[in-house]
């Protein structure tokens, strides 16, 4: 509007994983919309678009399809409750999974109901969980987890796979059902489920974000043993049922394989880091960097309250990078080695307004 021109890190807090206005994407989109986007019922590309997540993702059977993530997670409780007739759902403490009474981040506007049958344990810690599962009794109908620790305003956490494999284990052992939420890291890490390169299935995820790249769709899929109790609960919204989004997600998924889009991110995260990581050592700061590469998190020394944090990012932005104080940042496949130099060069003046303000340390 202005004539500013950003590199943009935050990738619409995750859904633009192939960049903004990914030719093959808004080619699909186009001609979906010129046959009909919202209708009475689905279009053929909803068929394909879940038989692409099924085909991409180890654990699947089947998936279903509805516009959030919020709605993916919330439809994932539901169908474990369905299956196991229990209540209890065990989930780590401080982990987001949406804005649905069951787990929003703040209280007002939440009764104890709404969260009566949510308990709670450390990410990567096994026997927090099992203590969790041994109150709830016999009641776990499901254990959701994030497939590594990605809580805003804290350090990331790289899942234990002994964790994962716990996890696994105990809901096999109690006959409850094991979640992850796909709907920030999905297609970042691997293309397919977060945890098959460590050899964990769950047996439902939560997908959103990155699989319309930036059209609104999200998806719960499932195991076979799962297919029935997913169709009996009721699910729906006027707009689910929108094929643009599908077809977006149809050409989405199909150019992160063909276009390697997690090698692509990885380096470009990579590159990231290690400018970052020199440019803080120049300037005398602390930083750390934690997490996947292609989702990067940036942390101060010494700034609970995150003002080095945001002195940082208001300078960025006023240089042209687009990255936020709390939350990780996202890059995308179509990030370039350049968009990194010119990205660097507005974290470089953050990093002296840091030093300007607060000094070094
Ligand atoms: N789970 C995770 C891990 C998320 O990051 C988010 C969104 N930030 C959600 C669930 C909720 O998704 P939505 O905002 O699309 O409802």
């Amino acid at each position: 509007m202005d004539g500013n021109e950003y590199v943009d890190l935050m990738c619409s807090f995750g859904p633009v994983i192939l960049g903004h206005k990914h030719p093959a994407v808004e080619r699909a989109v186009a001609a979906q919309r010129a046959l009909g986007d919202t209708q009475a019922g689905p279009a053929p590309c909803m068929v394909e678009a879940a038989e692409l997540l099924v085909d991409r993702v180890a654990h699947a059977d089947w998936a279903m399809f509805a516009k959030n993530g919020t709605d993916a997670t919330t439809i994932c409780l539901m169908v474990a409750r369905a299956a196991t007739g229990r209540s209890t759902v065990l989930a780590a403490t401080g982990a987001y999974h949406g804005s649905a009474p069951w787990c929003t981040i703040r209280l007002d506007g939440v009764t104890p109901g709404d969260r009566a049958s949510i308990a709670y344990y450390e990410f990567n810690d096994i026997a927090s969980v099992e203590r969790a599962a041994e109150q709830a009794g016999g009641d776990v109908a499901a254990i959701i987890v994030s497939p590594f620790k990605h809580d805003a305003g804290f350090d990331q956490e790289l899942v234990d796979p002994g964790f994962a494999r716990g996890l696994r284990a105990l809901c096999d052992r109690i006959g409850a059902v094991l979640i992850t939420d796909e709907v920030r890291a999905g297609f970042r890490l691997n293309d397919g489920g977060s945890w098959e390169p460590i050899g964990v299935a769950p047996d439902l995820s939560a997908w959103s974000k990155a699989i319309g790249n930036g059209y609104p769709l999200a998806a719960v899929l499932g195991t076979e043993s799962l297919g029935a109790a997913a169709s009996r609960i009721f699910v729906t919204g006027s707009f689910w049922y929108q094929a643009v989004p599908m077809a977006a997600s149809v050409a989405t998924i199909t150019a992160i394989r063909d276009e390697g889009a997690v090698p692509a991110m990885e380096a470009i995260g990579t590159r990231l880091r290690d400018g970052i990581e020199r440019q803080a050592q120049a300037a005398g700061l602390t930083v750390f960097q934690t997490g996947p590469v292609q989702m990067p998190n940036l942390r101060f020394a010494e700034d609970r309250r995150f003002a080095k944090a945001g002195t940082f990012c208001g300078a960025a932005v006023e240089h042209g990078v687009i990255v936020h104080p709390r939350h990780n940042w996202f890059v995308s496949a179509a990030h370039t080695d350049q968009d990194v130099e010119r990205a660097l060069e507005g974290t470089w003046e953050g990093f002296q307004a840091v030093r300007r303000q607060f000094g070094p340390g």
